[in-house]
């Protein structure tokens, strides 16, 4: 798995030049400013404690420009649990001191170095194999993987306490290393793709030279490409990637499998038989055909994923919430990195942004959402990774009825095979609800007031119905310049159903910067308190309003109808 983009936090202005310093280094790491403290970060946060906490839990590169101690005091609790260690830095704040802290295995060395050079100033590297050796030989780099770890650690202090070492097979990042290399050396660096035994003279490092093609008919599929690579003296570690014919790309069992190797899967146009498949798919290399179903194909380097064949697009419609960070899930925030295009209404694709250099935007009117739709679509089958961007819930007046009606109207199989999902958000009206407390604690409505794309005539009917049946009424598009007269109307029908004193709750900007709060009643409305950043939310005959200690009201719909339950 590819590892995010590292995160530069900074905890005042005064670091912000060393910063953009490391940042020419990575160009797609953001700047992470603490709010309040730092103007003109990529992203906010609010506690540095919980942020870096969550960055480390995400796997996500680390470099903090604050004390070294401040690090490891905040992700200590963190570093019991087994999972993620992504490489962590401390650095100076003025840019004069660069060091690696944890993630060793992660390349946090290789890290350190890199900023070092940047910075012009030398990496405070601890690591005794690495200063020994000029390499760290448990991190091989891309393209390669270790064998054992604990065994691997056992090696290396082998090696440190003087025994020497002799390299089998190809392993052309070592030529610059000064490992003391003998040819009749007890201990060995073996590197290739067959199956061996883990034994302590000897350090395993794999290439990801061999891709595994899988057709139609296999039943287990993870088990029967064990089976064949152990029939083929192959070595799991060295499996780079899965192939299957592109008529297969929807299919559940070849993704399951995928994942559970943990390797990628690549589609290439069908062939003759399997074994014809892999060599069209890895030229040049020796193809094995040890089960029925199941071909191997064994290169003589670490094959480059990207370049067979193709991936199986990828199209997610997401939902940002109502615009503040805290309150985008972390689903959207983990897509939102692995996106290549990001696709919708310019207000809500900067809103979801910074993205990085290599991220494509295509920023289109709010109108065009079929026209978008199916570009999403057509972006996606050649392979892409597609986000589709709305604020709130995309499943509530927003994007995902439009992908979703794209995809019902086309015949197209690539679009079909597209790996197609959707990304819940917080909606407007829940957010907003949940500022003024619980007005919508009980059953309600939810309605769009625009009639743009429904007749008038059925909106004042289901107004009329939902106001009648006592539901408390949460109104999106409420008002617009093009639509000035509509929720006057409304508002005129609900009062029908409703007494005047009935709590209103007014959000506009929600979650965004200058948002407003305001409590009312349905006598006091009037359409001009309103506009189309407004949410609206009526209450039911029993939403009650009280006052808050802080001087505001907090408005609730009880739990229960009719006789409050005894309690
Ligand atoms: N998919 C969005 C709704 C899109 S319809 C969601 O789930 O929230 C657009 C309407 O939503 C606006 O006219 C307004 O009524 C409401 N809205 C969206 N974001 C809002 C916010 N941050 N604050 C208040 N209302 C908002």
């Amino acid at each position: 798995m590819t590892r995010p983009a590292p995160a530069i936090v900074i905890l005042g202005n005064g670091s912000l030049a060393t910063a953009r310093k490391i940042q020419q280094v990575y160009p797609g790491a953001l700047i992470h400013g603490l709010v309040g403290r730092v103007e003109g970060a990529d992203r906010d946060y609010h506690e540095f404690g919980a942020n870096l906490r969550e960055l480390y839990q995400q796997d996500s590169p680390i470099i903090a420009l604050c004390a070294a101690g401040i690090v490891i005091r905040t992700l200590a609790p963190l570093l019991l649990e087994k999972g993620a260690e992504p490489p962590v830095l401390a650095v100076a704040e003025d840019g004069s001191a660069v060091v690696p802290l944890l993630g060793g295995l992660g390349g946090v060395n290789v890290m350190a170095r890199e900023i070092a050079a940047g910075l012009q100033v030398a990496a405070a590297i601890t690591t005794s194999g690495e200063l020994r050796f000029g390499t760290c030989l448990l991190n091989p780099p891309s393209g390669y993987t270790l064998g054992d770890l604990e065994l691997g650690k056992r090696f290396v202090s082998d090696l440190l306490a003087g025994h020497s070492v002799r390299v089998e097979g190809n392993a052309p990042w070592l030529d610059q290393a000064q490992l003391p290399e003998d040819p009749a050396a007890l201990r060995s660096i073996h590197v290739g793709s067959a199956a061996r035994e883990a034994r302590a003279d000897e350090l395993l490092i794999y290439p990801r030279s061999v891709a595994v093609a899988v057709s139609t008919g296999v039943v287990d599929v993870p088990q029967a490409i064990r089976a064949a690579l152990q029939q083929a003296n192959v070595a799991v570690q060295s499996v780079a990637c899965l192939l299957a014919a592109d008529d297969q790309m929807a299919n559940p069992t070849l993704r399951e499998a995928a994942l559970e190797l943990g390797v990628p899967l690549r589609f290439v146009a069908p062939a003759v038989d399997i074994g014809a498949l892999a060599r069209s798919a890895v030229p040049g290399a020796t193809v094995e055909v040890p089960l029925d179903n199941i071909a191997i194909a064994i290169a003589d380097q670490p094959l480059q994923v990207a370049q067979i064949g193709r991936a199986r697009g990828r199209l997610a419609v997401i939902g940002l919430g109502p615009g503040a960070a805290e309150l985008m899930v972390p689903a959207v925030k983990a897509e939102l990195a692995r996106a290549t295009d990001v696709l919708g209404y310019e207000t809500y694709v900067r809103m979801a942004g910074p993205f990085r250099a290599d991220q494509v935007l295509h920023c289109t009117d709010n109108r065009e959402e079929m026209q978008r739709a199916r570009h999403a679509f057509e972006l996606a089958a050649q392979g892409r990774s597609v986000i589709v961007v709305s604020s709130g819930d995309p499943g509530v007046f927003a994007m995902a009825a439009a992908v979703l009606e794209a995809l019902h109207e086309s015949s197209d199989p690539a679009w079909h095979n597209v790996d197609l999902e959707i990304l819940p958000g917080v909606s407007a009206s829940l957010a907003t609800a949940a500022q003024a407390g619980a007005p919508l604690g009980h059953d309600f409505c939810v309605m769009s007031l625009s009639d743009n794309l429904k007749p008038w005539s059925i909106i004042e009917k289901r107004l009329d119905l939902a106001a009648e049946a006592d539901l408390a009424l949460a109104f999106y598009n409420p008002i617009s310049r093009s639509r000035p007269w509509q929720l006057g109307r409304a508002l005129e029908i609900v009062a029908r159903h409703r007494i005047a004193e009935t709590p209103v709750v007014l959000g506009r900007d929600i979650g965004r910067p200058g948002q407003t709060l305001r409590v009312t009643t349905l006598g006091a409305l009037t359409p001009d308190q309103v506009d189309m950043r407004t949410m609206v939310l009526i209450g039911s005959s029993t939403t009650c309003v009280f006052p808050r200690a802080d001087g505001g009201e907090w408005v609730y719909t009880p739990r229960w109808y009719g006789d409050k339950p005894a309690t």
